[in-house]
């Protein structure tokens, strides 16, 4: 059985509702939310600022922080509060997808923290959660090369889909799960990829589509980030 139709009835390369917003928090010196339909994420960011403990500054550039995390009611299940392997390791690759484009070392001996909160979940969160960051740190007037995009491609049997909800991500064939996940970040002026994730099986032929298609769904998306950027209100 083939994944002809997608649940929802999208265009197999098109995303859910995309909404974006800049500067939606005073306290923090940039904010920013991003959704992909009912994947929600709200990001603020502090810095650059001073590093304690200070062994830990580098004399070269400024550190990059990410902490992501999911409110414990924006899954059906609640999640249990507090960190996990997850969302360590959720920061960990969302802060190696933003770097490459930084001009971190413009701000030696500093940090930049980046919150990421999950407010909503329906997957591709953490893809959500880059694009939200992307305009929280632009917000912040941290100088940047490129403006990373970041996309979930997913594979239902033998069909590639943008943009993955959970329904389709718990994509079943014969009983047996047969949905691939692939988070991809991309920095569309240098072409170059941040974030590359696959949670699953895939051919290399596959794979090479499923790059084209993310850097085909970059522009949409980064042209909501320069819209948010353009549109903000003072608080
Ligand atoms: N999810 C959940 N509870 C959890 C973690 C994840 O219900 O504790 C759901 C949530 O909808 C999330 C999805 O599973 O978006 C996929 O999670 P994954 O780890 O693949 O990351 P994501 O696709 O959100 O980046």
């Amino acid at each position: 059985m083939a994944y002809k139709k997608r649940y929802d009835g999208r265009g197999f390369k098109e995303t859910r509702e995309t909404k974006a917003t800049a500067n939606i928090l005073k306290r923090a010196d940039g904010s920013g939310e991003f959704s992909f339909g009912n994947s929600k994420a709200i990001v603020s960011v502090y810095g650059p600022k001073r590093v304690y403990p200070a062994f830990l500054e580098d004399a070269d550039k400024a550190l990059l922080r990410c902490y992501y995390d999911m409110i414990s009611f924006s899954v059906k299940e609640r999640k249990r509060p507090g960190p996990s392997r997850r969302s360590s390791e959720i920061s960990l690759v969302s802060a190696g997808a933003l770097k490459p484009a930084l001009l971190l070392n413009e701000f030696p001996h500093t940090v930049i923290d980046v919150f990421i909160m999950i407010t909503q979940a329906d997957a591709s969160t953490r893809v959500a959660g880059i694009n939200a960051a992307t305009i929280a740190l632009a917000n912040a007037g941290i100088p940047m090369t490129d403006l990373p995009a970041a996309v979930s491609i997913g594979k239902m049997g033998d069909t590639l889909v943008v943009d993955v909800n959970k329904e389709e991500e718990d994509y079943e064939e014969d009983g047996k799960h047969a949905a691939t996940d692939i988070a991809i970040c991309v920095l569309p002026r240098t072409k170059k990829i941040s974030l590359l994730q696959l949670d699953g099986k895939i051919t290399p032929e596959e794979l090479k589509k499923v790059i084209n298609m993310a850097f085909r769904a970059a522009p949409e998306i980064n042209k909501k980030q320069i819209e948010a950027l353009k549109n903000v209100e003072e608080l």
